[in-house]
Order: structure tokens, then C-alpha cells, then sequence
């Protein structure tokens, strides 16, 4: 059983997931002394990842209905390998509070926020209503989830004011999301997106805000233990998107004065203690004319997250998993200082031009390296790209002591980067890094759409 000693950690940990991030927190288990056991589906059955584990349990077929998403399989692993907590990564059942509340209850530690915790967070009406209430500024819109009468719809998105944006309560990953320039045009596309919602994310729950015509996509880092310590790590900018899917993250954000950023931070730090949260997350925002509008709260890793890691120094994996052990976090507010400029590329097996994904045998794979260059992929040469899941099939982190000099050194490692038999996204992302506006930095979340429209005419 997991030992609630602060000066203990796990002995074995269960790693939930696949692809990089399960390569990611097989690395933080490592150093840490923990031992690891990673589940898989068949189709990772020969990933190297999963060999370097110190256990390994198939759990399924490809499919991630069967595998990666398989509660009672991945449970059962847990069992028979005596591990004590399981870490989710992110995507899959990282953010399902059902999978939390039984990884708890058949006694293993979550390394994540309590089951209510994701609960809260997991429907964007109730956790806008709770960040609103711990005083962090939400996107103007409709007051909790809208209503069935048509009459009243109208009145409220004149209110708010068009162009609105109609959101699912449950949704995720880009989906859900409606944006209505007209009232002529209202009233279906509510019963649109309550349609998709009920089918994709299983609630019909919609909800209004006032569209952002030019705001950035900033996001601020949490940690918080189980002592009510909450700290942030600063921001993230995340603006730069394709169909609501981030591509390129970077940090610092470029040009937010500094006294917007600490006082956004640390209500989010405050907002944690308020509500008890436990773990690493993340608060979203709009950021728009000095302003910033909370949309959503991510109670996992990030993928983005080493850019953080790289400016502050700090592990956060590593710091997941201390904080999941019920150790106190070892830092305060002021001794957490950032340094430098970092940017990560995710490069995903998809055409660059038309996105179309990419699956298949990698025939030749070359990894950057040099000053200032992270890679965290699990690919290699002769590794099979599975069809069955997400595109992103590593990420580059580029770190310097300007932003010029983390732009400069991510072209040179994407410049050596060779990865043959598939179509990676790195043409677009080189085109990205010597793109005029990108470089002189804050560009907004519909620059890249803006930039892509234009390509194709
Ligand atoms: P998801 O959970 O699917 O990621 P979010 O609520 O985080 O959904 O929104 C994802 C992205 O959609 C944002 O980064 C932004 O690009 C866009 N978006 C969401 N809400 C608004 C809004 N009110 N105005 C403009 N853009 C928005």
C-alpha cells in the first residue's frame, strides 16, 4: 500500500498511457528510484518505451475503446503488479474523475486532483462558476448553461453580444465550439452543437460567451500539494492553433507586462487553495486588450509542459508524483525564478499542406541535438507510426537566453531533424519560425488559420 510517510515515495508506479508522455514519465520514475510498469495495447507491443519499463502488461487491442481507455484492464494491471499509484499522462483517462475515484477506491494513488477535483473542472459550466467565485475573471457570456426556451437564448447572446461562441459544458480537444456571427443564425447552431455534444462527449449541456475576435491563448502553470501550498510557474503562450489544436507553445509569453501576469498567477494560486486542488494544472486564458478571460482548467500534465520546465527549471512530472506521495512542494512563491526563452514544436505524422495524418513505418529517424535542445519522442528508425491514435509523434524544445536565440536554435535542430518514410509537420513549422509576425511575437489564436488560408489561395 502507498505510504502517506511524506519522505516516501512510490515504489512502482503504473504508467497509463503511450507514446511519448509514457516514455516522459517513465524518465521521472527513473530518476526518482521508482520502478514502472507501463500498459499497452497491441499495437505498442514492440515500442522501445515499453521494453525499457521494468514491467510491462498488454491490456488490449489497438483500438483505445479496448486498451488505453479499458478501466478494469488497466485496474487489474495495477493488481497483479503490485504497483501503488498510477500516473495517466494526459488525453485518454487523465481528466475521467470515474477513473480516478476507482483507481482510488481499489487502492492505488491517482497522480492527479481528487475525483470531485476533475469533476468540477471536468464540465466548463460548474468550473467557470467556481473560478468565478474564487475571483478569477471568466469570458463574458451566458450565466451557467443555457436554457431551453429559444426566447430567452436570444436574449441573452444580445446581451453578451455577437459574434458569440456556443460551447459544449463537456467538451475537449477543439471540439464542441460553435462561433455565430448573427441571430439569424443562432438558434441552430445551439441545437447543432447540443446534437454533436450529446453524441461526442455523451451531455447536451451548452453553454454562450462573447467570441474573442483577437485574443491570445494564454496559460498559466499550477502546482499544489496536499498542505494547501499552491504555486505558479508562470505562463505559457499557446496562441498559435489549427482548429483549435495548439502546435507551437512557447515561454515567456511575448509582451505581457509583468504585473498583468502575477496578478492573474497568483489568483490562480489562490484559486487553488480556495478549491483544494492537488497536483499539476493549468489554467487557460484569453488574453485580450491587457485582459484575461478564464476558459478552462486542464487537471493533468500538458503536453507543453517542458517549456515551462526549461524557464523555471523545475520537473514538473517529477513534482506530480512527489505531490501524489503527499510530500510538501519544496519551493515557495518567491523562489521560483525564470530564465531564458523557451519554444516547443510538436511535430506530428501528417501531410503539412493538406494534415491528412501520416501513420506508417518511419525508415529513417534522426534526432537533434546541441545547446538548448530537448527532444521527447519515442520514435525511432524502423518504428511503426500506429494509425489508432493521436497524430503527435514527438516534440522539440528549443531553450535560450533570448527568444531570438530559442528561435534560432529550433530552426537549426529542425534543419537536422530527419524523419523518412512518413509526412512530418515540420515544413510548417519551419515556415512558422521564420514568419515575419511569429517572430516579432503575440501573434493571435486565429493568426495561423489566417496564415494557412492564405497559403492555399
Ligand atoms: P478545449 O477544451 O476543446 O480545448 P477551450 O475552451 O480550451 O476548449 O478552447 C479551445 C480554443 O478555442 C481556445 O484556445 C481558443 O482558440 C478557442 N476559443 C474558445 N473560447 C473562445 C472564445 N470565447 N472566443 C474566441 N475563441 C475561443
Amino acid at each position: 500500500m502507498p505510504s502517506a510517510k511524506p519522505d516516501k515515495l512510490f515504489d512502482k508506479i503504473l504508467i497509463a498511457n503511450r507514446g511519448e508522455i509514457a516514455l516522459r514519465v517513465q524518465r521521472a520514475c527513473r530518476e526518482l528510484g521508482v520502478k514502472t510498469v507501463v500498459v499497452h495495447s497491441e499495437a505498442d507491443r514492440d515500442a522501445k518505451y515499453v521494453r525499457l519499463a521494468d514491467e510491462s502488461v498488454c491490456i488490449g487491442p489497438p483500438p483505445s475503446s479496448q486498451s488505453y481507455l479499458n478501466i478494469p484492464a488497466i485496474i487489474a494491471a495495477a493488481e497483479v503488479t503490485d504497483a501503488q499509484a498510477i500516473h495517466p499522462g494526459y488525453g485518454f483517462l487523465s481528466e475521467n474523475a470515474d477513473f480516478a475515484e476507482k483507481v482510488e477506491r481499489s487502492g492505488f494513488v491517482f497522480i492527479g486532483p481528487r475525483a470531485d477535483t476533475i469533476r468540477l473542472m471536468g464540465d466548463k459550466v460548474s468550473a467557470k462558476a467556481a473560478m468565478t467565485k474564487a475571483g478569477v475573471p471568466c469570458v463574458p457570456g451566458s450565466e451557467g448553461a443555457l436554457p431551453d426556451d429559444p426566447k430567452e437564448i436570444v436574449k441573452i447572446a444580445r446581451v453578451v453580444g455577437y459574434p458569440v461562441i456556443i460551447k459544449a459544458a463537456g467538451g475537449g480537444g477543439g471540439r464542441g465550439m460553435r462561433v455565430v456571427h448573427t441571430e439569424a443564425a443562432l438558434l441552430s447552431a445551439v441545437t447543432l452543437t447540443r446534437g454533436e455534444a450529446a453524441s461526442a462527449f455523451g451531455n447536451p449541456t451548452v453553454y454562450m460567451e462573447k467570441f474573442l475576435t483577437t485574443p491570445r491563448h494564454i496559460e498559466i502553470q499550477v502546482l499544489a500539494d496536499e498542505h494547501k501550498n499552491a504555486v505558479w510557474l508562470g505562463e505559457r503562450d499557446c496562441s498559435m492553433q489549427r482548429r483549435h489544436q495548439k502546435i507551437l507553445e512557447e515561454a515567456p509569453a511575448p509582451d505581457i507586462p509583468a504585473r498583468v501576469l502575477t496578478r492573474i498567477g497568483d489568483r490562480c494560486a489562490e484559486a487553488c487553495r480556495k478549491i483544494g486542488y492537488r497536483g499539476a494544472g493549468t489554467f487557460e486564458f484569453l488574453y485580450q486588450d491587457d485582459e484575461f478571460y478564464f476558459i478552462e482548467m486542464n487537471t493533468r500534465v500538458q503536453v507543453e509542459h517542458p517549456v515551462t520546465e526549461a524557464t523555471t527549471g523545475i520537473d514538473i512530472v517529477q513534482q506530480q508524483i512527489r505531490i501524489a506521495a503527499g510530500q510538501k512542494l519544496p519551493f515557495r512563491q518567491r523562489e521560483i525564478t525564470r530564465r531564458g526563452h523557451a519554444i516547443e514544436c510538436r511535430i506530428n505524422a501528417e501531410d503539412p499542406f493538406t494534415f491528412v495524418p501520416s501513420p506508417g513505418r518511419i525508415t529513417s529517424y534522426h534526432a537533434p541535438g546541441g545547446p538548448g535542445i530537448r527532444v521527447d519522442s519515442h520514435v525511432y528508425s524502423n518504428y511503426v507510426v500506429p494509425p489508432y491514435y493521436d497524430s503527435m509523434v514527438g516534440k522539440v524544445i528549443a531553450f535560450g537566453d533570448t527568444r531570438e536565440q530559442a528561435i534560432a536554435r529550433m530552426r537549426i535542430a529542425l534543419s537536422e531533424m530527419v524523419v523518412e518514410g512518413i509526412r512530418t509537420n515540420i515544413p510548417l513549422h519551419q515556415e512558422l519560425l521564420i514568419d515575419d509576425k511569429f517572430v516579432r511575437g503575440g501573434t493571435s489564436i486565429h493568426y495561423l488559420e489566417e496564415r494557412l488560408a492564405k497559403r492555399k489561395s
